[in-house]
C-alpha cells in the first residue's frame, strides 16, 4: 500500500517510496511558496490565491492531523504564531475582518488559513470558499516585506526552538 504523499510535508509521507524525493521538490516549490517566517517548528506561507492578496498559512512542519494530537505547550505555540499573523495582517492591510479556519479535510496536515477580509471582497459575507458575490472586487497585494517585518517582530521570541 502507497501512502499518499502529504504535500505540505517537507520531507513527504510518502518517504519510503521511490517517488518521495521527486515529490519533495515539486511541493515544496508549490506548497512552500513565500515563505515569509519560518522556525523548526511550523512556517507562514503566502497562499497562492490571486482572489485574496495576504491570504496566509501557518503551517506545523510536522505531520500531524489534529490540533489535539499537539501537546498543550505545542498547541499553544502554533496558536501564538496563528495569532501574531493575524496581529500582522491587521498592522500591514488593516482588513474589515481576519477569517481563522483550519479544514484539513483535503490534506490531513495541521495549518490554519489566515485571511483578511474586506466587506467588498469576492465572497464577504461568505466564506472564501463559499459562494461568490457578483459586487466584489480584488483588493491590492501586501508588500511582503512589511508583511515579514511584521510577523519577525511579533515572533522573534520564537525563534528559539519551542
Ligand atoms: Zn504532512
Amino acid at each position: 500500500m502507497t501512502l499518499p504523499v502529504c504535500p505540505l510535508c517537507p520531507q513527504g509521507v510518502g518517504r519510503g517510496s521511490k517517488d518521495a524525493e521527486a515529490s519533495r521538490t515539486t511541493l515544496c516549490q508549490t506548497d512552500a511558496g513565500t515563505v515569509l517566517w519560518r522556525n523548526d517548528f511550523c512556517r507562514v506561507v503566502l497562499a497562492d490565491e490571486p482572489d485574496y492578496p495576504g491570504f496566509l498559512r501557518v503551517i506545523l512542519n510536522a505531520h500531524v492531523k489534529e490540533m489535539t494530537d499537539l501537546s498543550a505547550a505545542d498547541q499553544s505555540t502554533l496558536m501564538r504564531v496563528v495569532f501574531a499573523t493575524e496581529a500582522a495582517l491587521v498592522e500591514v492591510m488593516q482588513p474589515d475582518k481576519i477569517n481563522l479556519a483550519s479544514l484539513g479535510n483535503v490534506v490531513p496536515h495541521l495549518h490554519w488559513h489566515v485571511i483578511p477580509r474586506f466587506a467588498d471582497d469576492p465572497h464577504f459575507p461568505n466564506p472564501v470558499w463559499g459562494q461568490k458575490t457578483l459586487h466584489g472586487k480584488r483588493h491590492a497585494a501586501p508588500d511582503l516585506m512589511q508583511l515579514a517585518t511584521a510577523l519577525s517582530r511579533r515572533l522573534a521570541p520564537e525563534t528559539e526552538s519551542p
